[in-house]
């Protein structure tokens, strides 16, 4: 007998309503659910992802140890007990701050990992605490909270009511949005198009997106914040900017002028390759309509990306596009998770302490990626030496991956919660894997406050669990338990009943206490009654009562930015580079999303995805043809891959996807490995990163490419 569940897909930020339809304890069919009020029956093809996840015969079932080079099952009490002594007895050898946490990109798809897990990771007290964020939006995070007081306070484009969409370093066709939840991209587009709106893409490579917009312009590698100043200085310069209704709470107008001043399009056309007459024709043209600038990884990830996270809010701001229909707007979700995060001890701040080595900020009591390897190579005081890797890849996901394995294999104690043998759990003492998405309760609690549309939806579990496994927020709550107990035999007694508690209560209690004090008043039963979803209406003004700043005000020029446009100015009056170098970016495929999706073989079947695309010119100056192995390289490290010769990317760019590199050794990987294809972390460098945030800088560093032999 078939039944069929609705839920949401949880593989991407987009959220769209599935119906899976389950045999006994086997997928039979995905299919778009037409009764999602949000997706309205869209699905990609990664969606069949789902059922191949839960069913892949490489996934871990039971807790393994490493012995050697061999791994041996064991029972959860045992690897609980193990696991807590282990990282109790490093923490008191080295201090709490030795025992690093990292918390991969699935992590905030996953309601208990983001509700008790975090009783874990906080319960370590480390101030060594990582994820995918410093190696993605965390720019946009930055600017939230200096300009508005709350690092989650994210403004989305009203996408189904604007009439002009600029998209810088974005791909969304193939992203499917991010940090801008909205299923059927392509659908969203053609609507705003059809209704007389315009799309601009902005980007190094003709991309999918490009291929359906009004216009397309290539633009440098990691100048993405000289265009937006020069943007600026044009709206200035010819009276265009109209803040409007926040223009009455919007402090630092002046300042912005003056700083944008010195950088007129005529300044940065040559480092951005735009020309002067591009720049103000494309101003001219998002002032004139009811327009929003929307940037993304391509922004972010360059040693400019603090900057360009802020002049993406500065620029709708000063057009009056922030708060507004069409514009830039916040959500208003019916959990709402700024009391949450505080309720479980969590506050988002910027630079309250610096990385041992390098001294670079934290932000939100993480530091930035870029630091982890040398964190945990560089002898000394403070040194890492133990790590909790939860739902992260982070040697394929990080920037030079090959230093970070080699520090992994160095480490006193290593623990994973995954479900994979992964090129990064390979190196683990201990690998504790939590059920599959379909076997617990979901709700989008992150993703619904990035929606172009306020949403709803509860996605009960499709499969119950077997007695054996465990779900993350399990693991987490029976490692939280047993840690640091104080007062011997009192305290193990506490600990146990702290445990029976929250495994009674589950991440669901959390949920319903932010529902019901959310501002729909909504209960889980009432989200029961509803499994395709709640549409809780279009994006509507939230300002000035949602601002977090201490002066209740908007900051359009805080000083920390303004300060660091002397690295932009030095780094434009530095000479242009040869004319035959090449830079690398990254790119993403609509069948895969970051590794995860790598052991379906589903997915990866047809055409290899892992190749590196290369203007015709560049190729031929190198002999190299469509096809050729060729090397790419850095000062990091080397890799092959099929060259793909295209005139869609620019002249002096190369671009090669992330997430693949799946020939190490060691793994349980049975289809990635046999379509390893090599990672683009072997390539790029701990050391390009933006001074002002942290974030890793994954495009624009150079690198050079031959015909392999
Ligand atoms: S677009 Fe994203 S959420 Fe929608 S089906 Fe594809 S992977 Fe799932």
């Amino acid at each position: 007998m078939t039944r069929t569940y609705h839920r949401s897909c949880t593989l991407c930020e987009a959220t769209c309503g599935v119906a899976i339809e389950v045999e006994g304890d086997r997928v039979v069919s995905i299919r778009g659910d037409d009764a999602d009020p949000f997706s309205k029956g869209y699905l990609c093809p990664k969606a069949t992802a789902l059922g191949d996840l839960h069913a892949d015969p490489d996934r871990l079932r039971h807790p393994m140890v490493r012995e050697g080079s061999t791994w041996r099952e064991l029972g959860w009490d045992e690897a609980f007990d193990l696991v807590a002594a282990r990282l109790e007895a490093v923490q008191r050898a080295h201090g709490k701050d030795a025992v690093a946490v990292y918390q991969g990109n699935p992590t905030v798809h996953n309601l208990g990992l983001l509700t008790l897990g975090q009783l874990l990771f906080r319960k370590l007290g480390t101030r060594s605490g990582y994820s995918a964020t410093s190696a993605d939006q965390l720019p946009h995070m930055l600017a939230a909270h200096k300009m508005y007081g709350d690092a989650l306070m994210l403004a989305v484009p009203d996408l189904d009511r604007t009439e002009f969409f600029l998209c810088l370093g974005g791909n969304p066709l193939v992203s499917n949005g991010s940090i801008m939840t909205a299923p059927d991209m392509r659908g969203r587009l053609k609507a705003l198009r059809a209704r007389g709106g315009k799309v601009v893409v902005v980007d190094p490579r003709r991309s999918e997106t490009a291929d359906v917009a009004d216009q397309h312009l290539f633009i440098r590698p990691g100048t993405d914040s000289l265009l937006l100043l020069s943007m600026l200085q044009v709206i200035f310069a010819e009276r265009l900017a109209r803040p409007g209704r926040v223009g009455g709470f919007l402090d630092g107008l002046d300042d912005l002028e003056r700083a944008a001043r010195e950088f007129p399009p005529e300044a940065t056309a040559a480092a951005t390759g735009i020309t002067p007459d591009e720049v103000r024709a494309l101003v001219r043209a998002l002032a004139a309509a009811r327009g929003v600038v929307y940037g993304r990884l391509g922004v972010c990830t360059t040693e400019f990306g603090g900057l360009g996270g802020w002049l993406i809010q500065a620029i709708n701001l000063v057009l009056g596009r922030v708060d507004e229909p069409g514009g830039m707007m916040f959500t208003t979700p019916a959990v709402d998770v700024e009391p949450l995060t505080r309720m479980l001890g969590h506050e988002i701040a910027f630079d309250r302490y610096r990385s041992r080595v390098r001294g670079l900020p934290e932000f939100g009591g993480e530091l930035p990626v870029v630091t982890l390897a040398e964190e945990m190579d560089t002898p000394g005081p403070g040194q890492l030496r133990g790590f909790v890797c939860s739902a992260g890849n982070p040697v394929l996901s990080t920037p030079n991956g090959g230093r970070l394995e080699r520090a992994l294999a160095g480490l006193e104690f290593f623990v994973a919660i995954d479900m994979y043998l992964n090129e990064t759990t390979r190196h683990a003492h201990v690998i504790l894997p939590p059920t599959t998405t379909l076997e617990h309760a979901h709700y989008d609690l992150a993703y619904a406050t990035l929606s172009v549309r306020n949403v709803a939806k509860y996605s009960p579990p499709v499969f119950e669990r077997a007695a054996d496994q465990r779900h993350d927020w399990e693991i987490c709550v029976e490692l939280y338990s047993r840690l640091g107990l104080p007062f011997g035999r009192l305290g193990k007694l506490a600990g146990r009943g702290i445990r029976a508690a929250l495994l009674r209560l589950g991440p669901e209690a959390v949920l319903e206490l932010g529902l019901r004090t959310g501002k729909y008043r909504l209960s889980l039963a009432k989200l029961r009654e509803a499994p395709h979803g709640l549409d809780l209406g279009a994006l509507e003004p939230r300002l000035p009562g949602r601002l977090r700043t201490a002066n209740r005000r908007v900051a359009l020029a805080p000083k920390l930015y303004l300060d660091d446009l002397a690295r932009l100015r030095a780094r434009l009056a530095q000479p242009a580079a040869a004319a035959d170098a090449l830079v690398l970016i990254g790119r993403r495929d609509l069948r895969s999303n970051n590794s995860w999706c790598h052991n379906s073989a589903r997915l990866v079947k047809g055409k290899p995805r892992c190749t590196l695309l290369i203007h015709p010119v560049d190729a031929a100056a190198r002999g190299i043809a469509d096809g050729d192995s060729v090397e790419l390289a850095s000062k990091a490290g080397r890799v092959r891959v099929p060259a793909q010769v295209s005139d869609e990317i620019m002249r002096g760019v190369v671009s090669l996807p992330h997430g693949w590199g799946h020939d190490r050794a060691g793994t349980r990987l049975t289809v990635a490995s046999a379509t390893p294809g090599a990672s683009v972390n072997d390539v790029t460098s701990e050391e390009l990163f933006d001074a002002l945030s942290g974030n890793a800088a994954l495009s624009g560093l150079t690198v050079a490419v031959a015909r392999a032999p």
